[in-house]
């Protein structure tokens, strides 16, 4: 990964006098002694009239651009010469033309690109303008074609469901680890995945599928393939501890560590043709990049892989917190391995030991069905308050995120302290929601759960 980053040293005033080109990126780090070499973005505004819409950035000082048009998605490119500064704006509208601008990487690095993603391609025309207050580039899109077809945009082909692949451990050949009185790591891996799939499933807007559903084998670095092709938004893998002592107990989770992340990351930008395959997500932006440079891929790329790293601790923390109220902790904290299961790039994955199948106490917790299925539920509850907060883009719970309430349908077993555990509120908010009289429940039963 050495050769990827440039090396910025510290610009001397010498260095600054030199109008070399391959310079010029010092000379803007010498902004305030040499302002007059590049001008500066420092106001982005964004107008949806009646018709059409305009963007206008703001600029310290008068700069040449050129710009350009792209399809799939629809943007327009704006390089601003000579110029720095970043800006980020997303549209509150989903109906607004201009859905996104960003920055981007720019052909020579000292200039700016912006891109403006818009809904259609409409016309548009690009002026400098001088104002008393400054100088700007103003981009003003004509009005759409009422007739025109409607644009669906990026995120809608996408699944309604949230998708969680569940990995149980080991398989066939491989046992995993031995309990003493001989349970196989492999058996119980595969038995809570099936009962975890199964609370999801029950859930509306919750899908899970295994990455196997038997006893076979599958090598761990094939696992996150599966859950890409089943197009999961999490990866959860389950596993059971051992020690050559009996002595440790208790459950810990797991996340990627950066060595390994980065280590995954540089052999991916070594394989080109290995990317479209390992980046389902990002692809599209890389494969129809404004310009097919290794520094614009390399930053789609790190922000996949900064974006799922982010998700992976949120949602781990969110399982761990569940896990603690049914299991003893053997580390409280989330841990990090350099697991060939967790290796996706744009899928947050997981690990979970539910325990020490080493230990006979919980060698014999493990065997036993409700003991796995609380642990299941812990996992359940933790992943759906983790996507009730972050729902992906396009799936039903990414649209039920503002409406005030969630309807529950009771499930064979289920008690209102269960319930009003799980999703947070008191047993009284849910009685008072639903008019209940008793504390009893009816299986089907549907209740309203107040939010927020
Ligand atoms: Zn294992």
């Amino acid at each position: 990964m050495s050769s990827h980053h440039l090396e910025l040293t510290k610009p001397s005033h010498q260095v600054c006098r030199l109008s070399i080109r391959s310079l010029v990126i010092l000379l803007c780090g010498c902004v305030i002694s040499f302002s007059a070499f590049c001008a500066e973005v420092i106001g982005l505004d964004v107008t949806h009239p009646n018709s059409g819409a305009q963007a206008s950035f703001k600029l310290s000082e008068k700069s040449k651009f050129s710009h350009f048009t792209l399809e799939k998605p629809n943007r327009v490119v704006i390089d601003i010469k000579g110029a720095k500064g970043t800006v980020n704006y997303r549209a509150k509208d989903r109906d607004d033309l201009i859905q996104r601008i960003r920055s981007s990487t720019p052909k020579t690095q000292q200039d700016s690109r912006f891109v403006l993603e818009v809904a259609e391609l409409v016309d548009y025309k690009i002026t400098h303008v001088t104002q008393s207050d400054g100088s700007y580039i103003q981009i003003k899109f004509d009005d759409p074609q009422p007739s025109a077809p409607i644009i669906t945009r990026g995120q809608t082909q996408r699944d309604d469901d949230i998708v969680i692949a569940i990995d149980a451990g080991h398989g066939g050949r491989d046992p995993g680890s031995i309990g003493p009185t001989g349970t196989y790591e492999k058996r119980i891996t595969l038995a809570i995945a099936k009962q975890l799939q199964k609370r999801f499933n029950a859930e509306p807007g919750l899908r899970a599928v295994l990455t196997r559903d038997g006893d076979y084998y599958i090598s761990p670095s094939k696992r996150p393939l599966i859950a890409r092709e089943k197009k999961a938004d999490l990866l959860i893998s389950i596993h059971a501890d051992a020690f050559h002592s009996p002595k440790p107990r208790g459950a810990s989770v797991w996340t990627i560590n950066n060595g390994r992340a980065q280590t995954e990351f540089a052999r991916l930008l070594e394989n080109k043709s290995r990317q479209s395959e390992l980046l389902a997500g990002a692809n599209t932006v890389i494969t129809q990049s404004e310009d097919d440079n290794a520094s614009f891929v390399r930053t789609i790329l790190d922000m996949t892989k900064d974006a799922t790293r982010k998700s992976s601790y949120d949602a781990s923390d969110y399982i761990i917190k569940e896990m603690k109220k049914v299991t003893k902790m053997h580390k409280k904290e989330r841990q990090y391995a350099s697991l060939a299961v967790l290796t996706a790039q744009d899928i947050p994955s997981i690990l979970v030991e539910v325990g020490f199948i080493s230990n006979p106490t919980e060698e014999k917790n493990l065997n036993w069905s409700k003991y796995r299925q609380r642990l299941a539920d812990a996992i359940f509850t933790g992943v759906s308050k983790y996507f009730k907060i972050y729902p992906p883009d396009g799936t039903l719970w990414s649209r039920l995120e503002n409406t005030s309430n969630i309807q529950h349908v009771v499930k064979p077993g289920e008690s209102l302290f269960k319930i009003a555990r799980r999703y947070d509120i008191s047993i009284e908010q849910i009685k008072q929601a639903n008019n209940l009289k008793r504390d009893l429940l009816k299986t089907n039963q549907t209740l309203i759960i107040p939010r927020g």
